[in-house]
């Protein structure tokens, strides 16, 4: 069996942080990735542009070049690409990591190829596996989806765009923009004023003009094959429909912080348990990066401010290794 000193659980961008910020620090490290390399980025939408400028990105001190200030997919991808090429990452791609165990001193790693035994574990497994579902009748129907790729599939068709945020408002746009007949249905009474400044008037004035429809205090009834029942301020409306994007956001897959004991807050956040200096969770040994560390609060954590969780938790297992006691 392999014996590593630090196994990292996903190649997001901020497992590839804390890859880089390992092998700098000469540890004997693994990052191990379910899917494909920066798998939950392949996954976005294909003409998603970034909200961060590509110097915020930026990580292991390589610059990070777009053509505009914010990068797109294409780019981002080729630049994790790069920096796993530069620094000749460690990666197993295509294993996922299934259950983890607690020895006296290290963790046993089971994965859908192998058992490793790792003396730290960093579990940097992001957000983007599981959706936020409405749990309603007929979300299960093929036409149903959480995830948007591109807008080609959706011209000339009737689609419902299924929430108000960022994602949301891109695919209404994007699909509308390529000739599809939108109707945004929305939980609150407007879109969210968050989203992103250079895109909120758009979507505003194109519902205000009527291009694409809008019902807000709205939500979805039932999902059937032609038609979905929604229940509005006025009562309910059929409206018919194609297809349903339910871009109702995503929420981190917790069994294997579960399976360690790794304690999660009472309140509706969920967020998990660990040290905000050093990332190091209520299991020790056990750290926390990227966007899990959010629980159910996904929002405020994103690339930009968790690039740093690399160098806190490698500075700290440093540390641990030469003061085995940890004082
Ligand atoms: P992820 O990138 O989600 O990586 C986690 C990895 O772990 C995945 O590759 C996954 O396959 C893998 N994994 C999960 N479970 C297992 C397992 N059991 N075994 C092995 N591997 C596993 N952030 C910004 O800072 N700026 C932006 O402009 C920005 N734009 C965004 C636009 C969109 C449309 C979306 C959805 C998000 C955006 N974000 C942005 C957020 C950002 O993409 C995420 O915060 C980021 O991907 C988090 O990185 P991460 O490494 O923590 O997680």
């Amino acid at each position: 069996m392999k014996k590593l000193e630090l196994l990292i659980i996903g190649a997001g961008p901020i497992g590839l942080a804390c890859g880089i910020e390992a092998q700098k620090n000469g540890l004997n490290y693994l990052i191990i990735e379910k899917g494909v390399l920066t798998n939950s980025i392949f996954n976005y939408p294909v003409n998603m542009t970034f909200f961060s400028t590509s110097e915020k990105l930026e990580m292991g001190d390589i610059p990070f070049m777009s053509i505009a200030n914010k990068p797109t997919r294409p780019e981002a991808l080729e630049y994790y690409r790069r920096i796993v090429r530069h620094y000749g990452l460690l990666i197993h791609l295509y294993e996922e990591v299934q259950t983890l165990e607690k020895t006296e001193e290290s963790f046993l790693v089971h994965t859908s190829k192998g058992t490793y035994l790792a003396e730290k574990l960093v579990v940097a497994t992001g957000f983007y596996d599981l959706p936020n579902t409405m749990n309603v009748p007929g979300e299960d129907l093929p036409k149903v989806t959480h995830y948007y790729k591109e807008p080609w599939p959706y011209i000339g068709q009737k689609i419902i765009v299924v929430g108000g945020g960022n994602s949301a408002v891109d695919v209404a746009l994007e699909t509308w923009r390529k000739g599809a007949e939108v109707t945004m249905v929305v939980m609150k009474p407007q879109i969210d004023q968050t989203v992103k400044y250079w895109v909120l008037p758009d979507i505003e004035n194109r519902i205000k003009e009527g291009s694409i429809k809008g019902y807000f205090s709205t939500t979805i009834k039932e999902i059937r094959e032609n038609e979905v029942l929604l229940q509005t301020p006025e009562g309910e409306v059929s409206v018919a429909n194609d297809f349903v994007l339910a871009m109702t956001g995503y929420k981190p897959n917790f069994a294997l912080l579960d399976q360690l004991g790794v304690q999660l807050s009472l309140d509706e956040k969920r967020q998990p348990c660990y040290d905000a200096e050093s990332q190091e969770s209520n299991v020790p040994g056990l750290y926390l990066a990227g966007v899990v560390c959010g629980g159910l609060n996904t929002r405020e954590f994103f690339i930009e401010n968790t690039i740093v969780h690399a160098q806190s938790i490698i500075a700290d297992i440093v540390k641990k290794k030469q003061t085995p006691s940890g004082v």
